[in-house]
């Protein structure tokens, strides 16, 4: 399809100019080959739909966007889920980045705390046959401990500080990504990985723009 190969190009234009901050001239080949494969329109409402393969957020409704594709392709990629991964994604928002990690890693558990989202998104991943996929309505700044520990942990809403639940349910050797920061002074996507002294280590990978992390805590 045209506007998907669009897409990658345009993921391809600014991995290269932020090879700086992201430290890499390309994306891992896996990473990109999900978002070949996911429908990104399909995660849209019908207005919308023409804009679907456009390099840039779109609003989902009750004030919350989709994550702009090179940056769903890019924390797919600090994340480096694998087919025995355990992924949990903290903002379901339309389920997008969900479908792209459930095509990598082996079970998805996605946390959304609007729960017309998140029935709107389960609906749509249920259509496009994801059966490896659990949502949850609720506070995902608690994690799912239930369903810990995770090899992988995304944030798609930005944090002052990263959730020290989140922290407590990464499994060895996990990696935690998420936006850190007030709106007003500027967000880093963080990268938490283990260094090899078995101690967390922290990157700040690249300034964004995210919507806040809302709820009680
Ligand atoms: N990954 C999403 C991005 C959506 S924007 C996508 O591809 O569409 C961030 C989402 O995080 C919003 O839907 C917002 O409602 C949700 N969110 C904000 N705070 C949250 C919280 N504490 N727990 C769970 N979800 C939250």
């Amino acid at each position: 399809m045209q506007d998907l190969k669009r897409m990658l190009q345009d993921i391809h234009a600014e991995v290269a100019l932020t090879r700086r901050y992201i430290k890499r001239d390309k994306l891992d080949d896996a990473v990109l080959a999900a978002m070949r494969k996911v429908p990104r329109h399909a995660f849209v409402d019908a207005e919308m739909r023409r804009y679907a393969y456009d390099n840039g957020p779109l609003p989902i409704g009750h004030g919350q966007t989709i994550s702009q594709p090179y940056i769903v392709a890019l924390m797919t990629d600090l994340a480096r889920p694998t087919r025995e991964s355990r992924v949990l994604e903290v903002g379901t928002g339309c389920g997008y980045q969900t479908a792209v990690l459930a095509e990598l890693a082996a079970e998805v558990y996605s946390i959304e705390i609007v729960p017309p989202l998140a029935e709107l998104a389960a609906e749509r991943l249920r259509r496009l046959g994801y059966q490896n996929v659990h949502l949850r309505t609720g506070d995902g700044y608690h994690g799912w401990p239930e369903h810990a520990p995770f090899d992988a942990i995304l944030v798609t809403a930005a944090a002052p500080t990263v959730p020290p639940p989140l922290i407590e349910q990464l499994a060895a050797g996990g990696r935690l990504v998420i936006p850190v920061g007030e709106p007003a002074f500027g967000q880093e996507l963080r990268l938490l990985e283990e260094g090899t002294d078995g101690e967390l280590e922290t990157h700040d990978i690249l300034p964004v723009a995210f919507v806040p992390l809302t709820g009680g805590h």
